[in-house]
């Protein structure tokens, strides 16, 4: 269950990055149809076999571009769908899911902030991002140890922020993913956002869920660090923009009541 758990949250990463490369590749593909079909009309009915050669071409186009508008159409299922997420709430919905990929060996455990604010954020992908942090710590500790999960609210004023974290200022929710696991080692923490980056074993590793990670948190406007050592453990941060507006503060009806009239 946990292995196809897995495989369709990656499948998912796969849908995101597809779609960023479906998107391009079609823009590309346009400006080589539209140069074939120059070319055609150049050679006119005066080569037979130029004009074959184009018209080959051509066609290879064609499948090609039916085949990206497939996978646009795929990549298109799950677009984001922010909208006012308490991440306590989240965390403690995925507890049981949690404990059943992380298995016999791995404690989890939570600290879960009291007077949290609530983010903007697509539930779902939060979810999945929550759950591939919680599934790599799990393969960086085979002999067990404990995860945990802890939210905070994370108002960063601006000379902190930018210069001791490089993100910018503001009111963020953070969501800290932390392991006692093998760690990183730097070179590969350098790149442990790169997409097809993996240290794993063929078939194991796909190296997109951190950039899927990385993709959900730049989509929705906010930011993510790794803290990691070899040999000490991992802790992933994630900070996601604080909801604002009405909605963060109360009930609909409540901000309604107090809109000033006249
Ligand atoms: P995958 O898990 O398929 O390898 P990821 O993008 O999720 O792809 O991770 C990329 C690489 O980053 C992993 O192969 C591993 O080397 C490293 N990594 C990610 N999370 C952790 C962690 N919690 N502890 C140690 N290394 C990690």
């Amino acid at each position: 269950v946990e292995e196809a758990l897995r495989q369709s949250q990656k499948m998912e990463a796969v849908g995101q990055l597809t779609g960023g490369i479906a998107h391009d590749f079609n823009n590309m593909l346009a400006a080589v149809v539209g140069s074939l079909d120059l070319l055609r009309r150049r050679i006119g009915d005066g080569d037979p076999r130029a004009r074959r050669y184009v018209e080959a071409a051509m066609e290879g186009s064609r499948r090609a571009a039916v085949l990206t508008q497939r996978l646009l159409a795929f990549s298109r299922q799950q677009p984001l769908r922010p909208e006012p997420v308490d991440p306590n709430r989240l965390v403690q919905g995925m507890s049981d899911l949690l404990r059943r990929s992380l298995g016999a060996g791995i404690r989890l455990e939570t600290v879960l902030s009291g007077g949290l604010w609530k983010a903007s954020a697509d539930p779902n992908q939060l979810e999945n991002v929550i759950l591939n942090l919680a599934v790599n710590a799990r393969d960086a500790m085979p002999e067990g140890g404990r995860l945990t999960i802890e939210t905070a609210n994370a108002w960063l004023d601006s000379r902190y922020a930018s210069e001791h974290m490089g993100i910018p200022a503001g009111q963020y929710v953070q969501i800290s993913v932390s392991d006692t696991g093998t760690g990183m080692p730097p070179d590969v923490a350098a790149r442990a956002f790169d997409p097809f980056f993996t240290t794993k074993p063929v078939g194991q590793g796909t190296g997109l869920g951190l950039s899927m990670v990385y993709g959900f948190v730049k989509q929705t406007g906010g930011h993510v660090k790794i803290y990691s050592e070899a040999g000490q453990g991992t802790t992933v941060k994630i900070y996601l923009p604080r909801l604002s507006g009405p909605e963060a503060e109360a009930a609909p009806e409540a901000a309604n009541a107090q809109v000033p009239r006249g």
